[in-house]
């Protein structure tokens, strides 16, 4: 199918990018990868009346070491965080999570900025945003602000931002000392979206106990989905297998009310919630107490 008509504007800059956002409102969108936006135009689910091609726009693009952690510019390729040393050594959650997006072609073009904007409940990056604590940079004319990633999601494909506002960075603040992460999916086909993904981010104190857990769950409701009782039974205990396992149980029992559809089943969803919380919390356990894998010690 072919897109319904529309304008197309090329910026230079970010100051003509937010008067164009300004001018058009509501009636534009903006272009970043094309990886989601011109296949939903092609199929008429978005019909814009004007795109604003963010690609040539300078200074949106970019990761740096910030005070608080790392800043990538919403027009960074997915694949050039794939592949940085600083997201590695920065944001290991991040690193960890970037090849379970897509397939390398998607990611050659598709950006961060697009996918965090796009918040399709199945996206990776949504969910380790939200499970880092992430905080993201909305610009307009009208000035700019940061929206934390928590907030940031409001529903089915909806974000706080705002007709005229634009994502132009996102900070994922570093670790503390004594945490650990991990990330896992599963999907139909390597490159497919995910059934049900999972991120765990646990911080333990100097006796092994739980002082921060988190665990963020994608493709099981409407938005990156964090489960609070789950994560909220391990604070102050040590996350022994049993409780590892009892959080995991949690998940699904209580955290979560998946959707059923032509993918996979609720009761499907719920049973892989629980299996990936399991595997991510013992991995994030493991790291946090500085118990390296095989893949790690070939590395350092
Ligand atoms: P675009 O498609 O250009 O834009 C997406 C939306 O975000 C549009 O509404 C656009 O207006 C808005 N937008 C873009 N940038 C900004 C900005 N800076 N500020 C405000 N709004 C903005 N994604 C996954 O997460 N996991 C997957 O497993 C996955 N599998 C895929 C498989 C296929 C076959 C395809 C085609 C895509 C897949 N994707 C997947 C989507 C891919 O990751 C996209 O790159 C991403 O969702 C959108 O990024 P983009 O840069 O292409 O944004």
């Amino acid at each position: 199918m072919k897109p319904a008509p529309f304008r197309y504007h090329r910026p230079d800059t970010l100051d003509e990018a937010l008067g164009l956002l300004a001018e058009y409102g509501a009636q534009a969108k903006p272009l970043a990868g094309g990886q989601s936006l011109i296949p939903t135009m092609n199929f008429r689910l978005a019909q814009p009346a004007v795109l604003i091609d963010l690609n040539r726009v300078k200074g949106l693009e970019g990761i740096r070491e910030a005070r608080k952690g790392l800043r990538i510019g919403a027009m960074t390729r997915q694949r050039a965080a794939e592949r940085s040393a600083l997201v590695r050594q920065l944001s290991p959650l991040l690193a960890e999570t970037m090849p379970w997006i897509a397939h390398p072609q998607i990611r050659n073009r598709g950006t961060v900025g697009g996918s965090l904007a796009h918040a399709d409940p199945a996206a990776e990056l949504p969910a380790v945003a939200v499970a880092l604590d992430a905080r993201l940079l909305l610009q307009s004319q009208r000035g700019e602000r940061w929206v934390p990633a928590r907030e940031f999601y409001t529903g089915l494909f909806a974000t706080a931002l705002a007709p005229g506002e634009l994502l132009a960075e996102v900070e994922l603040p570093r670790l503390p000392r004594r945490s650990g992460w991990a990330f896992e999916e599963i999907s139909r086909r390597v490159g497919d979206y995910a059934l049900v993904g999972a991120a765990a981010v646990v911080t333990l104190d100097r006796k092994g106990r739980c002082e921060r857990s988190s665990i963020t769950l994608l493709s099981v409701g409407d938005g990156p989905l964090g489960a609070a009782e789950a994560t909220g039974s391990l604070i102050g205990q040590e996350p022994t297998a049993q409780a590892i396992r009892e959080a995991s149980h949690l998940v699904a029992a209580r955290d979560i009310d998946p959707p059923s559809d032509i993918h996979a089943s609720a009761a499907y969803r719920r049973k892989l919630a629980e299996v990936l919380s399991e595997r991510v919390l013992r991995r994030a356990c493991d790291r946090a107490r500085g118990v390296a894998e095989v893949g790690e010690l070939a590395q350092t």
